[in-house]
Formats: structure tokens, sequence, C-alpha cells
């Protein structure tokens, strides 16, 4: 790769900006990858052909031909996926971490695919619900359906996961008969592009299906309106500020915002070490600290543990945190990467700094890290830091997310105060409850499920099969209220309702039986 600029997928054809661009360094050795730059780009022509182009060709297939054409789009990319793996590396990602963003993207695509074939009619109009009477004689009535809007999605992504974050967008907007035009975050758009491009070879896709910008996208708000979806993942700031815009408040364009979140998890009472719980949630949090160099949305930042077992889950998580080997990825024995850049590693540094000025280290130092196949200054390596917090009223632990291996400890002495602490957080993507005391376990997960919108149970029964508690499946909903950006994404075939237009038709039973005649297949 050259550090020429990244180009662009725009109106069916691969197109440079122009301009010195933004420059994107390899996490490893800083040496200048690519460079970012949309100058010169004509948005409102890639926004045109996606209209035109685009959603009269996805429009033109029903739900199933839909659902190939992403099952197409996903096995392409599962066969070119080393290229992504390889491009991953250069990111910071390991293997492991590769194969989250990767396979997971994947794997969401195609479980979206399986929907769509077997969940959706085959057509292109959605009946919701029966008909539900709205007059005595039986003359009138209503019914629910679900239409495509004459719209485009638009997708801006954040850097940590450059697939999985646009195909579990891009599938439901598809399926949906939407075309998409992806905004990758800057520091990891090479990774999305080559899966674009890869897609783009593989023919699977109608012409306008997808098109990519590189950099920024000024002006393309301004086209947006009611037809529209702008699906956003970031930090909490920007959702803030492209929420604000005008698209949104006065042309209604929906906007679903996926933002950052201080998760938490939750030990038991009854997980006292020697119990498999307390093994479970010592390798949870640590799994949650260092797989992508803990920059996950839904990674654990705050650990709640029963204040008469502190020192004990604090010694063990060290324990397993001085095992990390931190280093270039593939390196011997390397088992977490760098951060995605310099500047990310900066920003991590000061949140941590506020985090720990709250209480004590327990594990990791912010300055210095010992570095395997790679140098420590060049990349933008960070040791694991296990923060502990005694004075749980300190705001620190709860307000600053810390984008990186940062975790802070913290106890709690009843319920009652678990349930304040947890609501601290103003909003989560995803909180756990590892103990095998069902009294307990209904208590917490009640008291939290307000707060967010995903909660994983952790026990001995449920452990081997667990998919863990960072990881968002296709089938569930993704997203949490408040400070999670008050978005879901996912939740199986609920995203792609999401994105049509649901309409009351009211009339006789026979014009709605008329309107409504395409049936759901599985209905
Ligand atoms: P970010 O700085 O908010 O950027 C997110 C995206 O917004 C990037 O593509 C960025 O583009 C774009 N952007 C920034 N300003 C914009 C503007 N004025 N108009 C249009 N687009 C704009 O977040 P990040 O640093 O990439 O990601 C880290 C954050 O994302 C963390 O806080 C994390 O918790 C959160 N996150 C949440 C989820 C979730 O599912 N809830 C998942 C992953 C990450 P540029 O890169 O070109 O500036």
């Amino acid at each position: 790769m050259s550090t020429e600029i990244l180009r662009s997928y725009l109106e069916g054809a691969w197109q440079a900006g122009t301009g010195d661009g933004a420059e994107v360094a390899d996490a490893v050795t800083g040496e200048i990858i690519t460079r970012v730059s949309s100058d010169g780009l004509d948005l409102g022509r890639a926004v045109g052909y996606a209209r035109r182009t685009g959603g009269a060709a996805l429009r033109e297939l029903t739900f199933p031909q839909r659902a190939a054409v992403l099952k197409a789009a996903a096995l392409a990319l599962e066969e070119r996926k080393q290229e992504l793996y390889d491009l991953s590396a250069r990111a910071g990602a390991t293997r492991r971490d590769a194969k989250v963003d990767v396979d997971g993207g994947i794997g969401t695509a195609l479980v979206y695919a399986s929907l769509g074939r077997k969940g959706l009619p085959d057509g292109t109009v959605i009946v919701e619900d029966d008909a539900v009477p709205l007059g005595k004689g039986g003359t009138f009535a209503g019914r629910h359906i679900l239409t495509t809007p004459r719209g485009i999605a638009v997708q801006i992504n954040a850097f940590n996961f450059p697939v999985w974050g646009m195909l579990e967008k891009l599938a439901p907007a598809l399926l949906a008969g939407l075309p998409t035009i992806v905004k990758p975050a800057t520091p990891t758009a090479y990774i999305a592009a080559r899966a674009v491009l890869i897609m783009e070879e593989s023919g699977a896709l109608p012409p306008g299906a997808i098109q990519l910008v590189g950099g920024a996208i000024p002006g393309l708000f301004d086209l947006l309106g009611g037809q529209d979806h702008i699906g956003f993942t970031g930090s909490a700031s920007t959702a803030a500020r492209l929420r604000a815009d005008a698209a949104v408040t006065r042309r209604s364009a929906r906007f679903n915002a996926e933002a950052d979140s201080l998760n938490c998890s939750v030990l038991g009472p009854d997980a006292v070490p020697g119990r498999p719980e307390f093994d479970l949630f010592v390798g949870a949090l640590v799994t949650e600290m260092t797989v992508k160099a803990g920059q996950k949305c839904t990674a654990i930042r705050r650990a709640f543990v029963p204040a008469a077992r502190i020192d004990m889950v604090a010694q063990a998580v060290e324990a397993e945190l001085a095992r990390v080997v931190v280093g270039a990825p593939g390196a011997d024995g390397v088992t977490m990467g760098p951060l995605v850049g310099l500047p990310q590693r900066e920003d991590v540094r000061a949140a941590a700094a506020r985090i720990a000025s709250a209480g004590s280290v327990v594990h990791g130092d912010l300055a210095k890290v010992e570095v395997v196949g790679a140098d420590p200054e060049r990349g933008a390596f960070l040791s694991p830091l296990l923060v502990r917090v005694d004075d749980v009223a300190r705001p620190e632990p709860h307000e600053v997310e810390a984008f990186g291996p940062v975790s802070t400890l913290m106890p709690y002495t009843g319920t009652e105060q678990l349930r304040d602490l947890i609501a601290c957080g103003e909003g989560s993507l995803a909180g756990s409850v590892v103990s095998a005391d069902k009294d307990f376990v209904r208590e917490v997960v009640l008291a939290a499920a307000a707060h967010h919108g995903r909660i994983l149970v952790l026990d001995h029964d449920s452990a081997a099969e667990s998919t863990g508690h960072g990881t968002p499946m296709p089938q569930l909903v993704h997203g949490g209220p408040g400070r999670a950006g008050g978005g879901e994404e996912e939740g199986g075939l609920r995203a792609v309702h999401a994105h049509l237009q649901r309409t009351a038709v009211q009339g006789s039973p026979a014009v709605l039986e008329a309107i409504t005649s395409e049936r759901p297949a599985n209905s």
C-alpha cells in the first residue's frame, strides 16, 4: 500500500480525493500507510446515484433476492478474509482481534441473509399484524404494513470495527432495500475500503447498493431528509453534534446512535474463590481489557465486587494481567496489540490518569510497557491498566471512558448500593452479572435492565457456550439508553423493520386483503 490518497468508491468508480489528506499511520511501526481526503469528491452526485441507481435496483428485488445478494457479498469476503486480517494487523489487531471484526462481521451478514430468506415475505411488503376491526358492522378495519422508503442509508462508523461495524449496518439496510453510503473512521478507513473492494469485485451487489467515502462528509447531511436513515457509531460527543443537524431535527431523517458507555460487570456474593463463577469473572474481565486492546464499546469499564472480596479479586486479575504479552500482532507469544494510533494512546493515557486519580493502580503503568517485536514508542503500545477505586462516590470511574485496556475495580456492600452504582453509568450497551445465585441475579438484572441494552448472566451452566460479555449477537439488540446513544441495532429482523416505513392502512376488509395479499412466508 502506498501513501497515496485512499480511494473512495463513488458512482461505481474508485476515485481519490485531492489535497494532502489526513495521514494514517501503522499502529505498530508508525509508518504512514495512506492518506485520507474527500476534498474534490462530489458527494451530491453520490447521493443522487444512490437514490436513482442503487435504490431503484434494490427495490426491484424481493426480500429473499436481497438476502441472496447479501449472502453472496458475505461469502466473497469470507473467501478473501486473509487480506482483511493482514490489513487489520497494521491497525494493531492480533489474529484474535481481527477475527472479532472480520469473522464477526461476515457472520453477522450471513445471519441476516438467513433471516431475510426465512423470516421475510417472498415480496417487497411486510404485513405486520392481523386486521384490527374498527367498526361494529365489520366493514371497516386497519392493519400495518412496512414498505421501503425512497431513501438511502448513510452509515458513519467508529475506528475499532471497520468490517463488523460496516456489515452490521449494511445487512439490514440492504434487506430493507436501501442503498448505503459508508463513511468509515479515518484511522481504519483502508480496511473498510478493502472490504468494499472485495464485495465490488465479486459483483454480488447491484450497482449503487454500496458506496464508500473516505474522509469528511461536508454538506452530505444537507441532502438527507425524511426518507433517509443515518446510522452512527462513535463517541457520545460526535453523536450529539450529528443528532443536532437539521437533517434530523427539521427534516426527520431517521437517526440511530451507538455511542460510548461505562459498561459494568458484577461479581455475585456467592462467587467466592474456588467457585467457577469467581474464575469466570476474572477471566471475562481480563478478556474484555485485552481483546482489541480494550478498544471495544462493550468492554467492561467498571467491575463491581463484594467489598469483602476486593483484595482477592484484585490479586487474581493482576496475576492474569501479568501474563499478557504486549507487542506486534503475530510476533512470538503476543496476546495484545497496540492501540490504533499514537493520538488514541494519548487520549487513553489522559482518560486513564483521570480515573486513576480517584484511586490506585493495581496493575500496569501508563508511562511504560514492555513490547515484543516492535518499538514501544513508534507503535501505539500501552500496558493494560487495572485501577482500584474504593471511594465509589468519586465520579471519574463512572463518567470517564478510557477507550483502551483500562478497567476499574470497585467494591459494593449490598444490592441497594449496587443498583445505584450501576445507574451511575447513565446508560450502557452491555452489562454482566457473574453469579450462580438466582435470587441475586434476578434482583440485579431487573434493576439494571432499565440502564442496559443487553445483560449477560454468566455461571457454570452457560459458561461453555456463552458468547461473552463484549460480543453483540445479530439476533439480539445492540444498543443502550442514555449515554450509550439511545439507539438499537441488530436484534434480528427488528433492524430491518427500523429501516422501513410503517403505515397503518384503513379500509374495508376486502380492500385490506387486496392491498396486503402479499403474505409473510412464515406467517
Ligand atoms: P468518533 O471520533 O466519534 O468518530 C466516529 C465517526 O464519526 C468517525 O467515522 C468520524 O470520522 C465521524 N465523524 C466525526 N465528526 C464528524 C462530523 N462532524 N460529521 C460526520 N462524521 C463525523 O469516535 P471514534 O474515535 O472513531 O470511536 C471511538 C468511540 O466510539 C468510543 O467512544 C467508543 O465507545 C465508541 N464506539 C461505540 C460503539 C457502539 O456500538 N456503541 C462501537 C464502537 C465504538 P473521522 O474518523 O474521519 O473523524
